[in-house]
């Protein structure tokens, strides 16, 4: 007998029908004698339908008022999963993220999970129920209703998977694992038994939406087992792994991101001199606004171009406070961007004790005519943005470059 936290993404409830399916398949766990907590999602478009119902009424809707109104969709799926659970004689019962008490910060949109009220949960499963939990939702000290950013019921899940100390945080989606990149773009990629943890992290962060990055780092930090599988197929999925197995051999590169979620912004004509990189992007961090790659061009004739990126959402705000802000008192030439870009990065651990990898991912590009905006690098990751048009192209003919078709 085992203890599994189970999370269902929005495709695996998005109906009626497919809600009495993760029925089924959770009946069956609990017919084995497993003990279940299960996550659910909003069926799915539902949080993108709320979300557009608040910009009618709102151009900039109320933060505090859109987590009371988003929340609601999860509420719909845990009420009909429990529901549904009963039709087939399984003892259920559903929360929302307050009724468990899911305490967060106060961060409204992307709020974080401070602790978690284990009790009650505790005592429904000793009592023999199947316990289904509202994702992507909390609440704060205040009493008000949070949620946790997009794709945030994966962090409910492996949260509450820590919390409770399952044995296991099953991830059910409708791919059948993690794949070297989003099937969707390359027909040709390839689910992965295994990941490591660290490639997940930096697949994540990249730009892979098949796991909330929050999720992955939580699992990290409490040695969370967790799984990714599909709702619909039987299968092993992916398991993410928390050492590099030495007797296996290891791909140099393991999977590719990729995002279209940044836009860039070049200062030209600006003085090099000692504190310019301060001057212009502390204002930026002071409006909380998260800065990723960076580029400052060498100088010619005392002048340098300084180049960087932000999320796209916060783009306008930014060229705003460069133009307004910072542009006059440094005395910069002009200020442009453009959000027309895409971030694409090879992953894997391999890279550590393999040389080249750089150069053969440009040589690459290069051979297909992709010019290359920014490069960024770490141990196990190279990244660079290049025009959103060459997106799928670079993605596909890295794939092939790097030989992620073929099984080891
Ligand atoms: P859910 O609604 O179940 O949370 P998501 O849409 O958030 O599902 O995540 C699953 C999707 O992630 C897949 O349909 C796939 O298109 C995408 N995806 C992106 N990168 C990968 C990857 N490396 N492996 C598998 N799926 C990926
Ligand atoms: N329903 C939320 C979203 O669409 C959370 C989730 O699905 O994980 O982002
Ligand atoms: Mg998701």
């Amino acid at each position: 007998m085992a203890f599994y936290v189970q999370k269902y993404g929005g495709t695996s409830v998005g109906s009626t029908e497919r809600i009495k399916n993760v029925a089924k398949k959770v009946a069956k766990f609990y017919a084995q004698g497993h003990q279940l907590v299960v996550v659910v999602s909003a069926m799915s478009g539902e949080t993108n339908r709320l979300i557009a119902l608040a910009h009618d009424i709102q151009e900039n809707p109320d933060a505090r008022e859109l987590d009371v109104m988003v929340s609601t969709g999860e509420q719909v799926s845990i009420a009909l999963l429990a529901m549904a659970l009963m039709t087939l004689n399984v003892k259920a019962k559903s929360y929302t993220g307050s009724q468990v008490r899911i305490l967060t910060d106060s961060t409204h949109t992307k709020a974080r999970i401070l602790s978690i009220d284990e009790a009650r949960i505790r005592a429904d499963l000793d009592a023999g129920f199947v316990v289904v939990v509202a994702g992507f939702q909390g609440v704060d000290e205040k009493g008000s209703i949070t949620t946790l950013g997009r794709g945030g019921s994966d962090t409910t899940g492996v949260a509450l998977a820590a919390a409770l100390k399952a044995d296991e945080c099953q991830i059910y989606t409708d791919v059948d694992g993690i794949y070297t990149t989003d099937p969707r773009v390359v027909a040709e990629a390839r689910r992965l038994n295994t990941i490591t943890f660290e490639e997940m992290l930096e697949m994540a962060s990249l730009g892979s939406k098949v796991l909330q990055l929050r999720s992955v780092e939580f699992a990290g930090k409490y040695k969370v087992k967790l799984r990714v599988l599909s709702s619909f197929e039987e299968g092993q999925g992916t398991l993410i792994t928390f050492e590099e197995d030495e007797n296996m051999e290891q791909a140099v590169i393991s999977g590719i991101a990729f995002n279209r979620d940044e836009a860039k912004i070049t200062v030209l004509g600006v003085p090099d001199h000692p504190g310019i990189a301060y001057q212009i992007l502390g204002p930026v961090a002071d409006a909380n606004i998260d800065v990723d790659m960076i580029i400052q061009n060498v100088g010619h004739d005392g002048l340098t171009d300084f180049s960087f990126t932000v999320h796209r959402n916060e783009f306008k705000n930014t060229i705003n406070i460069l133009k307004e802000k910072i542009q006059p008192h440094i005395g910069a030439r002009d200020v442009l961007g453009g959000d027309r870009i895409a971030k694409v990065s090879v992953v894997g651990v391999g890279m550590r004790s393999h040389a080249g990898i750089a150069s053969k991912m440009f040589r690459v590009l290069a051979e297909e005519g992709i010019n290359i905006q920014m490069i960024a690098t770490s141990e196990i990751k190279i990244s660079v943005v290049v025009d959103e048009k060459y997106m799928e192209l670079a993605v596909r003919v890295l794939h092939k470059a790097f030989d992620l078709e073929q099984a080891l």
